[in-house]
């Protein structure tokens, strides 16, 4: 089988075999293949798309490319959740311990930051001490003894979307469905999980701008997962303005403390029980997703997923501490408010550049060697619908360096717009769900 025949095939719009695609693959991994066969391969995918057939056999292919856990020891079914990422999106911190303190495992694989979106793991190790970087013993341990872990890809896990994703990220070929839903579902259903819960972002702090793109993405991931027996839904869900009221690592983890101990905003909480209801009636634990929040609202209200998340927080290293006192948490030097220029009401905010903001400020990378400054990021006071008063406070940002906040701060100020009614046409928080 040639390479080169393959590129051209997809070229021109062609089909694949299984065999091919496990040839293409299979040899990418082991170094057979240069890079610039796969990048074209790649591009040829992104350009003229698979057949459901192609995408599955990608997927199967990366994920059989390493080891798939095998957690059916553990006497519950286990479940995660992902999402496409955005700006402000913390909700794997809460439910990860509010679904095990329900009774579900939560092997929970994460990411880091990609480009204007924040990632978990990021996050985390914004607590002094914490270790996202357990072998896959230790994962197993933590996981048994407090029914959630929460670590990055190991090499074991999926290396071939390890390879290929740092491939696409450098050759244009991110931004391709197929692409994207074989990266994500292989990583995911090599943790051993029975159920996934999909956070599919749409709006213009999200990959997917538009709605359309997210449910096409959405319907291709939930089929994938369910073509492989795993139970699977996608709720589509709003990111034309941040989750919450922080993006920033340590910002962020304080917020889902607050969150924790029964507080926090309005949508971020919202989204928090919804995500976990659905975890927990996939996962068998409740009836019906009504039925799940009401079980996910206990968790919160009854402690026992704070207690749950100071489990995790000490059996992966991390200083317990931050739980009660949040000045544990990295502190930024300086902060700066963004005042209004103008009385009204915000209309819809440009998210992604408030994530650039973030990025910008250190909170995230634009380099893949940066090292990330944990304690920066912004605190919104306002978002889209509420009324201003001319000099209010929009934002605070919070900086290290006054040359990183001189660069971020036109980002900040244009991404709010004032005007003088209420906008009426506002992103619903939740917007759809997929696969149920
Ligand atoms: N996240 C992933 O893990 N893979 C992609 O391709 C895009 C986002």
């Amino acid at each position: 089988m040639r390479v080169v025949d393959l590129i051209r095939r997809k070229r021109d719009s062609g089909e694949h075999t299984r065999e091919e695609i496990e040839h293409l693959v299979q040899g990418y991994t082991r170094g057979d293949i240069p890079d610039y066969q796969m990048a074209a391969w790649l591009m040829a995918v992104l350009l003229r798309g698979m057949t459901r057939a192609e995408l599955a056999a990608l997927t199967q292919t990366m994920l059989h490319s390493g080891q798939v856990l095998d957690f059916s020891d553990l006497p519950a079914r286990k479940v995660d959740k992902h999402s496409t990422g955005g700006v402000g999106d913390k909700t794997s911190l809460v439910i990860a311990p509010v679904v095990a303190a329900g009774g579900l495992y939560v092997p929970m694989i994460s990411g880091r930051g990609l480009g204007h979106s924040g990632g978990t793991l990021d996050k985390l190790e914004s607590i002094p001490g914490f270790n996202v970087n357990l072998s896959l013993a230790e994962f197993r341990r933590v996981l048994a003894a407090c029914g959630c872990g929460l670590i990055g890809q190991t090499a074991e896990i999926a290396p071939a979307d390890k390879k290929i994703y740092a491939l696409r990220d450098v050759t244009g070929t991110v931004e391709s469905p197929n692409l994207i839903c074989a990266s994500i579902m292989s990583k995911k259903l090599a943790e051993g999980i029975d159920a996934l819960v999909l956070d599919v972002k749409t709006g213009s702090g999200a990959f997917m701008k538009k709605e359309e793109d997210a449910v096409h993405l959405a319907e291709l991931m939930v089929e994938t997962g369910q073509q492989m027996g795993k139970r699977v839904v996608a709720l589509i869900t709003d990111m034309d303005q941040p989750l919450g009221r922080t993006a920033g690592n340590a910002l962020e983890v304080q917020e889902c403390i607050e969150v924790l101990e029964g507080g926090g905003p309005g949508d971020l909480v919202e989204l928090c029980l919804e995500l976990s209801a659905w975890m927990f009636y996939l996962g068998g634990r409740a009836a019906g997703v009504e039925e799940g929040k009401k079980l996910a609202a206990e968790m919160i209200a009854s402690g026992r997923a704070r207690d749950k998340f100071r489990e995790i927080v000490r059996l992966q290293g991390g200083d317990e501490g931050v739980l009660e006192d949040a000045s544990r948490l990295p502190r930024a030097r300086h902060t700066a408010d963004v005042p209004s220029p103008g009385e009204g009401y915000v209309g819809r905010m440009q998210c992604e550049q408030l994530g650039t903001a973030c990025v910008v400020l250190g909170g995230g990378r634009e380099k893949k060697e940066d090292t990330i400054d944990p304690a920066v990021g912004l605190v919104f006071h306002k978002k889209a619908g509420d009324a201003v008063k001319r000099g209010e406070a929009l934002c605070t940002v919070h900086y290290n360096s006054e040359e990183r906040w001189q660069r971020a701060r036109p980002l900040v100020e244009t991404a709010y717009r004032i005007g003088p009614e209420a906008p009426r046409d506002l992103p619903r928080l939740m917007q759809k769900v997929i696969g149920a």
